[in-house]
């Protein structure tokens, strides 16, 4: 088992964390690619034009380097469904690295099933099969300390990160129906392997202090760059129970709350609602403040797309209300809407029952009794409505949220 202390990953010998700090004080710069559909030359071309004015893809990856590209792999479905990182993009970025003269591998860590199950079945491993790309150790663990991590000062992560010299973050723009929004940070939950992603929903309970967990991981980790693949991105109850919506974007930066931050603008989402760039502005990570971020690249104006369906958030309005944090939290948890089985969609495939973190499950799709979900031990973590792979969890809510959310 590796224990890693600091890993330097820029070429300048400046760390990503003091990077990353600097940027609040520092126009973070975010570009922006448009391009309509997934087409293989179109969008390695795109992804040129996008990364050009950070520097290229030299500014980040040097000859001989170990690059780790991270996608989002959440499971084994289908690239139509918007869930992962198309194929092509994550071919885009293995090309422009291999031609760098980078040494690549990839990999994830899907909270359910094997990442070469979710690699083969969301194209990824079929749109690399020409290339020399290995697959990174999501097998093995290493531990980290950083003495800076507000959670976890030591973390258990993937020994990918440890073999790593630069990690490149492919996210997929999504809505999320725990997190609100699920883009650049969070993509690096992956790094945590499988079912100790459950353990952690379990242990931390609440998505702000899950939301600190994962900047944690990425003040940790050190991506290098991030390059979003909003091309169709997910609207509605993400990160995988919802629909495809073309948005027509690839965004790249190198401070990944920026990233974020006009992800959520993109979405005509209020990035301060976002509980992971509340907790990256807590921790001053990166750039959470538009006036902060300097865009460039294609014109974004034209790209935002102003009906992109959101979560419902009841905390919006707690917010307003004079409230400390802990009632908050507190209400929240009783207010959250509960998941439900949709019984007529249900294929007993038990994927829910395995990937709850809840010990014994707070959902069993074949109890007799035809209670599926126990409410009283429900963490309201929506891992199950993640991993099913039918759509058929739903959410009930509660009068007081039909009351105050329309
Ligand atoms: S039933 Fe679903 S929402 Fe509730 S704790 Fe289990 S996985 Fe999380
Ligand atoms: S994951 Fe979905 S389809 Fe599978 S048992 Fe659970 S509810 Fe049913």
């Amino acid at each position: 088992m590796a224990n890693i202390a600091a890993r330097k990953h820029f070429a300048a010998g400046e760390d990503c964390f003091s990077r990353m700090n600097k940027s609040s004080t520092t126009p973070a710069t975010v570009s922006i690619a448009r391009i309509g559909a997934y087409e293989e030359d179109a969008v390695l071309d795109a992804m040129r034009r996008c990364l050009k004015p950070l520097g290229g893809i030299e500014s980040f990856v040097r000859q001989g380097q170990n690059v780790l590209l991270k996608p989002n792999l959440i499971g084994a479905f289908p690239a139509e469904r918007a869930c992962t990182t198309h194929p092509s993009v994550v071919r885009a970025a293995a090309l422009l690295c291999l031609q760098a003269g980078a040494k690549v591998s990839i990999g994830d860590s899907p909270g359910i099933g094997s990442m070469e199950g979710a690699m083969a079945r969301c194209g990824v491993a079929g749109a690399l099969r020409d290339l020399d790309i290995a697959h990174a150790d999501f097998h093995q663990e290493a531990e980290f300390e950083n003495s800076a991590n507000v959670v976890g000062r030591k973390l258990m992560l993937a020994k990918a990160v440890a073999d790593a010299d630069v990690i490149i973050t492919l996210p997929k723009l999504k809505t999320h129906s725990q997190m609100v929004f699920t883009g650049a940070l969070k993509n690096q939950f992956g790094l945590v392997l499988g079912a100790k992603k459950a353990h952690y929903h379990y242990r931390l309970k609440s998505r702000e202090w899950l939301a600190q967990l994962i900047i944690d991981i990425n003040r940790t980790a050190k991506p290098a760059l991030a390059i979003m693949d909003g091309i169709v991105a997910m609207e509605g109850m993400g990160p995988a129970g919802g629909e495809p919506r073309a948005l027509g974007a690839i965004l790249a930066g190198a401070d990944l709350s920026a990233v974020d931050a006009i992800a959520c603008k993109l979405i005509n989402l209020d990035p301060a609602t976002v509980p992971l760039l509340q907790a990256a502005a807590q921790s001053g990570f990166g750039a959470t403040y538009l006036e902060h971020i300097n865009l460039v690249g294609d014109a974004w104006e034209e790209l935002v797309v102003c009906d992109f369906k959101k979560i419902p958030e009841l905390l919006n309005i707690l917010r307003l209300l004079p409230l400390p944090a802990f009632l908050i939290a507190h209400l929240r948890r009783i207010w959250a809407p509960r998941p439900r089985i949709i019984s007529e969609l249900c294929i007993k495939c038990m994927a829910c029952h395995r990937g709850c973190p809840v010990d014994p499950p707070a959902i069993d799709p074949k109890n007799p009794t035809g209670h599926f979900v126990n409410d009283d031990t429900c963490i309201r973590c929506y891992c199950c409505h993640e991993f099913c792979p039918e759509k058929a969890i739903t959410f009930k809510r509660s009068w007081l949220h039909r009351l105050l959310i329309t």
